[in-house]
């Protein structure tokens, strides 16, 4: 008898060591996108969007979209940054065929850890893909764990001021989702500490307030850049380029052109949450610009 087929399969968690802190990347979901270009570089032409695709080897269609929570154990403290989609696709109609289930407490069961274990949650901005993962059934998802916001960013969907309409139904679910969980959370601005050597960064443009954050330990360091740069193609090798989902577009190219020039210089690994899966690598800067270089070995030494 041949072997079945037995469909595709591939890694959902990644874990190492960082300094005395241990951090895990976790896959939450992955979705399919049609139309790389306008999504990416809406001012540039179609060509030179299909070109770059070609050139990278990717297709020139279709793009891969992951979510990829990370969770820091500094030895005192279970942190997870950002939730995923969560119950958003089964709970709610609109978002039912543009975001695939979340999948994070699942394969954070598989991992070793239980929701309760969870001793922070920080939200690096609200757009639906990282506080879907909140709230279930209009219950906490981590019970026992306390919440850190940006300030910026918490009161600009309190607000609901100059909300742009494709991110009105967002902003329900801001409203739905974190603002009933403010007497649990903390609110913080960039150069603010959630933790002992985790420090928030300054990342807004993709959303009013987005934070990435500094972490080091025993003098080894990281960074966290959630959707400062949101795919490993297009927003890092023409950070210029705009992309569809950042909700003020220049700001968010002078964000991208600071953080990669940090990130090059400094040789900092990242996790960043679109990237294809384990979501970690480096930025190397060369004649032609920055380049993603995706994690082989280095950290697991
Ligand atoms: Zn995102």
């Amino acid at each position: 008898m041949p072997a079945s087929l037995q469909g595709e399969l591939q890694p959902t968690i990644y874990r190492f060591k960082l300094g005395s802190f241990e951090i895990a990347t976790i896959l939450d979901a992955k979705a399919i996108r049609e139309g790389l270009h306008p999504h990416y570089g809406a001012n540039a032409s179609v060509d030179e969007v299909l070109a770059l695709a070609r050139a990278n080897n990717i297709d020139t269609q279709r793009f891969e979209h992951p979510n990829i929570p990370t969770l820091v154990n500094t030895g005192e403290q279970l942190v997870l940054f950002d939730t995923g989609n969560g119950a958003l696709p089964r709970e709610y109609e609109q978002l039912s065929k543009r975001l695939p289930p979340g999948q994070t407490t699942a394969r954070l069961a598989a991992a070793g850890y239980d929701p309760d274990d969870i001793d922070v949650v920080v939200i690096t901005h609200g757009h639906p893909d990282h506080i879907g993962g909140l709230v279930e059934g209009g219950q906490p998802v981590f019970p026992k764990a306390r919440y850190v916001f940006g300030a910026a960013e918490f009161d600009f969907w309190k607000r609901g001021e100059k909300v742009r309409e494709a991110r009105k139904f967002n902003r329900e679910l801001f409203m739905k989702i974190c603002v009933p969980l403010a007497d649990r959370s903390t609110f913080i601005k960039p150069g603010d500490q959630v933790l002992p050597g985790i420090t928030a960064v300054d990342a807004a443009g993709h959303s009013p307030g987005l934070l990435a954050f500094h972490i080091e330990s025993n003098g080894k360091r990281f960074m966290i850049t959630a959707d400062t740069f949101t795919q490993y193609v297009m927003a890092v090798q023409r950070p210029e380029w705009h992309f569809e989902m950042d909700d003020d577009k220049e700001r968010a190219v002078a964000t991208r052109g600071r953080i990669l020039d940090m990130l090059a210089t400094d040789k900092l690994f990242v996790a960043s949450f679109h990237m294809p899966f384990p979501g970690i690598g480096y930025i190397e800067e060369g004649r032609n610009g920055y380049r993603w270089v995706p994690h082989s070995y280095q950290l697991n030494l």
